[in-house]
């Protein structure tokens, strides 16, 4: 199971790698950026699962940032913690108005990082022990185990998150390069076909269970994925 990615956005490179070191050891993937514009390029490379914020950035306040980051589509299931050198009962209201789903005052202790990381994780759903479904199709996050009409279907790596991409956003047209994108990260190159040969691959073992349909060819668009099958 591929383990959770954190983006550590923060100026000040003595916390930002004791903040890094404290998510690797406790498990977790971490990429760092030391300003907003590092951090979105590490977005949308990285796909991270959550960003600690740092307040005080050089390019643009992390509240700002915050709430760029909340009105765009493309990061809509971001985890979002915000990190404030400033208690004060104002920042709290503005840091939580601001889209975050939680905030850290400094200085906090590495125990406390992580139970708050695995808070808002559990809280930012699909999480642990979720499951997501869309018509007879579901998909059990913990287990990741798929299945159509409760029958369980047997998908490799790529498909599953594939799969799990589409059904999270539902009746979305995607193209091939947003596919690329979303699914196998924005740096890596692979050819648009490769798209096609997955998405083969998926509705093959769909097609097990009679489930085939529900991955959409949207001619000179792309695909998406419909709970109600091909009409
Ligand atoms: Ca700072």
């Amino acid at each position: 199971m591929p383990s959770t990615k954190i983006l550590i956005v923060e100026d000040e490179r003595p916390i930002r790698e004791m903040i890094a070191f404290h998510l690797s050891r406790a498990g977790f993937d971490t990429v760092e950026a030391a300003d907003c514009r590092v951090a979105r390029e590490l977005l949308a490379d990285e796909r991270p699962d959550l960003a600690l914020i740092d307040w005080m950035l050089p390019d643009m306040s992390g509240l700002e940032f915050t709430r760029t980051l909340k009105r765009d589509k493309e990061n809509d299931d971001l985890a979002i913690i915000m990190l404030t050198a400033r208690a004060a009962e104002y920042d709290k209201i503005a840091g939580l108005d601001s889209g975050a789903d939680d905030y850290i005052t400094k200085p906090f202790s590495p125990r406390e990082l992580v139970a708050r990381i695995r808070a808002v994780l559990r809280r930012a759903g699909p999480g642990d022990g979720e499951t997501v479904s869309l018509g007879l199709l579901e998909i059990d996050l913990t287990g990741h185990r798929v299945s159509v009409d409760g029958k369980e279907i047997r998908l490799g790596p790529t498909e599953y998150r594939l799969l799990k991409f589409l059904m999270t956003h539902p009746d979305r047209v995607y193209s091939r390069s947003q596919l690329l994108d979303h699914v196998w990260g924005a740096n890596v190159y692979v050819e648009e076909r490769t798209v096609d040969v997955h998405v083969r691959r998926l509705r093959k073992a769909l097609a097990v269970q009679g489930a085939a349909d529900f991955v959409q060819t949207v001619r000179g668009a792309g695909y998406r994925l419909s709970g109600r099958g091909e009409q």
